[in-house]
């Protein structure tokens, strides 16, 4: 085998451990989106339904004060049969308008609370729904990441030892440069020529070079990118 199709085969060894190591950054950060995910919601959820146990305490403490209130009410206006003179009269009044004006702004926010309580009531339920499916679709999603996640590792050992054979068996001068050029050039370093054109930047390769490349005389690098060329029957 020449030196130019130890590197054609090295070119595919790390093109399929580029593709792997793609894999490999991207999935963590998924399985970590997903589990994000499920603890912002049931955050949500919690918050929701903290929120709700203070207005139902709220409701039910403004219950007891609206009823002692009308009590009160209730009192004074019996008490207004039994003033004596007008100034007392007044008073009682007085005292009535006032406790009304304050049942009034307790039934307005008993209202509100009500409001909030059935608006709240829903979005937590269908938040917790959410979650309750999202849970599930979770699990089977983490463990057919983590399932990934272990095969591409142990595909990538694999392709790294072939790797290291392959490269052993290269002479050292081209190796380098092929490590040169795969990293100025993302990755790829062996192309093929297209028709007169290098295929990995599009510039003309003189014919001398298109001959002799085609006869796989030598090796050859683009004058323009510095890949190595190749003519693929
Ligand atoms: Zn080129």
């Amino acid at each position: 085998m020449t030196d130019l199709q130890k590197l054609i085969q090295l070119q595919e060894i790390d093109s399929e451990l580029k593709e792997l190591n793609d894999l490999l950054g991207d999935l963590p950060a998924k399985v970590n989106n997903l589990r994000q995910e499920e603890s912002n919601l049931e955050q949500s959820v919690a918050d929701g339904e903290n929120r709700l146990k203070e207005i139902e305490l709220d409701l039910s403490k403004m219950e007891l004060s609206e009823t002692e209130i009308k009590e009160k009410i209730g009192k004074y206006k019996d008490q207004l049969y039994l003033v004596t003179n007008n100034k007392q009269y007044d008073a009682l009044m007085h005292e009535i308008d006032h406790l009304k004006e304050e049942l009034d702004q307790q039934e307005t926010r008993d209202l509100e609370l009500r409001e909030e309580q059935t608006e709240l009531q829903e979005s937590t339920k269908s938040k917790a729904m959410t979650l309750k499916t999202l849970r599930e679709d979770l699990r089977v999603r983490v463990d057919r990441l983590e399932k990934m996640i272990e095969e591409s590792a142990e595909k990538k050992a694999a392709l790294e030892e072939r790797r290291n054979e392959q490269v052993s068996t290269i002479s050292a001068i081209i190796i380098a440069r092929y490590h040169r050029v795969i990293q100025a050039r993302h990755g790829m370093a062996v192309v093929n020529v297209e028709g007169t054109a290098c295929g990995g930047c599009g510039s003309m390769v003189p014919p001398q070079i298109v001959a002799e490349v085609k006869a796989g005389k030598g090796i050859h690098n683009c004058d323009v990118c510095s890949r190595f060329l190749y003519w693929a029957e």
